[in-house]
């Protein structure tokens, strides 16, 4: 009786382990889930995120100053991409504007 007992207890954890094995495989194949796996992977947390300047470019806007001498200024303007440090995905851009004397 009692052996009787855990082999009826050892084929139940043996099929509960088949259960959760066959379970496992279905929710993570990887020709399925790939992106979904992918964005598990990582955080984007790991230290500070790299910047990257883009080129300064003239928005085309133009500003006429007075003080201390007459001249113009142009506005340029550059984006920078602020990426994971860990996988180089992009996080966020910030962009960035100056005038600059334009003789
Ligand atoms: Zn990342």
């Amino acid at each position: 009786m009692k052996n009787i007992a855990k082999k009826a207890a050892a084929f139940a954890l043996a099929f509960t382990l088949l259960g959760t094995g066959t379970a496992v495989t279905k929710t993570f194949s990887p020709t399925s889930d790939t992106s979904i796996t992918a964005s598990a992977a990582c955080y984007h947390s790991a230290g500070q995120p790299r910047a990257e300047y883009g080129e300064w470019t003239a928005t085309g806007k133009k500003k006429l100053i007075i003080c201390p001498v007459v001249r113009y200024e142009k506005q340029y303007k550059r984006t920078i991409t602020y990426r994971c440090s860990s996988c180089g995905k992009t996080l966020y851009t910030v962009p960035e504007y100056k005038w600059q004397w334009a003789i």
